[in-house]
């Protein structure tokens, strides 16, 4: 029986050949598949500006440094995501706080966010970011968040990490409604560069101080230059910055999977129809979908009904992997990681998140994923409830 992971890359000839072309081409890093990448990416996402970068939590951390957040402010996040989500703030020097979830999207709730915000004016201290994450892909209440970040004077930093090609009110996600907008090119996201991610941006201001930021804060724009006619070599360290740039190597290899992210993407869509109807009748709550908005399918995550059956997430999870079935979980609460303890978050402080925790299962899902392997996984499910 071979081993079904929850997600795992789709590798073609072709991303094999752009990435060779690149090898034994002049340039390693720095070199012109980057730009390459990056216009494409901003194309197909509608946005102005797209900047490669080494890594999506990279890219939150020069996103929260251009949104001007440092000691003494403060960024709001969901407890369902992967801890980069928060951790850009701390990089900064700032404080961090989480918003509870809607459990029926399972990204961050709207009433709980303005509940929060009115609270927050009261007592002086409102956000000056919120970063919602487009949970498993499905893009986040973005036209609320953006009047509420209008009303209460916040950026909106969109993790859309999972959420490469999905769409909101009929456009791309990070086209609209955000400041900046991260996506991840990890290996288990929706394209890959191994590791890799883009900052997305509609602003030319933003745009410009990015640039600077993910490359030691240097620039050779001649038209940005402080001092003038220095001579060819002449480059400036602008501000403090840092070498977050990725590769050519990896930028081919992400241009080549962008080209064929839409096929992905009808792929994962089927295997999310399919998973619909294979669980019609197991007691699981199924992943929401909204008639406004298009996920892009990065997770299928479950919760197991516990108002219908006696078998709990921990026996489900075991079951599966014992039958070579790579379930996961989707996340672990931010705020319950040891660390975050520390500086004084309890559990119960986002019941909704912890709730959600209790009961989840992310079903394996990939663009190459058989029907024989889906089938393997339903039957598996189908048994572990049967008993
Ligand atoms: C994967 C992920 C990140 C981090 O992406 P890297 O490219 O691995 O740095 C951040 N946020 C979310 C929600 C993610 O899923």
């Amino acid at each position: 029986m071979t081993f079904i992971p929850y997600s795992r890359q789709n590798i073609q000839q072709s991303d094999i050949d752009a990435v060779i072309r690149v090898l034994q081409s002049e340039y390693l890093t720095q070199g012109p598949a980057i730009a390459r990448f990056e216009q494409a990416f901003g194309r197909r996402h509608g946005v102005k500006h797209a900047l490669a970068v080494s890594n999506a939590t990279a890219g939150l951390h020069i996103a929260c440094v251009a949104l001007g957040l440092g000691p003494g402010g403060l960024l709001w996040t969901s407890p369902v995501s992967f801890v980069a989500s928060s951790n850009c703030a701390l990089y900064c020097g700032a404080d961090i706080d989480f918003v509870d979830i809607d459990p029926a999207t399972r990204n961050m709730s709207i009433p709980a966010l303005e509940a929060k915000l009115v609270q927050a004016e009261q007592e002086g201290r409102l956000p000056d970011v919120v970063v919602p994450v487009d949970f498993s892909g499905l893009p986040a209440d973005l036209k609320q968040i953006r009047a509420l970040a209008d009303r209460y004077g916040f950026k909106i930093l969109q993790d859309a990490s999972h959420a490469a090609g999905a769409s909101y009110l009929g456009a791309p996600v990070g086209s609209a409604w955000s400041d900046i907008t991260i996506f991840s090119f990890h290996a288990v996201k929706i394209v890959t560069t191994a590791e890799g991610g883009m900052v997305t941006t509609q602003d030319d201001a933003l745009a410009a101080k990015l640039q600077l930021l993910r490359s030691h804060g240097i620039t050779r724009d001649a038209a940005l230059l402080q001092k003038k006619d220095q001579g060819g070599w002449y480059y400036e360290q602008q501000c403090l910055g840092w070498n977050y740039r990725i590769t050519d190597i990896q930028a081919a290899l992400g241009h080549s999977q962008l080209e064929r992210m839409e096929d992905m993407q009808v792929q994962r869509i089927a295997r999310a129809n399919r998973y619909d109807l294979q669980l019609a009748e197991l007691p699981v709550i199924k992943p929401a979908r909204l008639a406004d908005r298009l996920s892009s399918w990065h997770l299928y995550a479950i919760e197991i009904d516990e108002q219908r059956t006696k078998v709990n997430r921990r026996q489900v999870f075991d079951a599966l992997r014992a039958a070579q079935i790579g379930a996961n979980v989707h996340y672990i609460p931010i705020h319950t990681q040891p660390y975050y303890a520390s500086l004084g978050f309890r559990p119960e402080h986002f019941p909704k998140a912890m709730h959600y925790y209790e009961r989840a299962l992310s079903l394996p899902l990939f663009p190459a994923m058989t029907d024989e392997e889906q089938d393997r996984v339903a039957s598996v499910l189908k048994q572990i409830f049967s008993n």
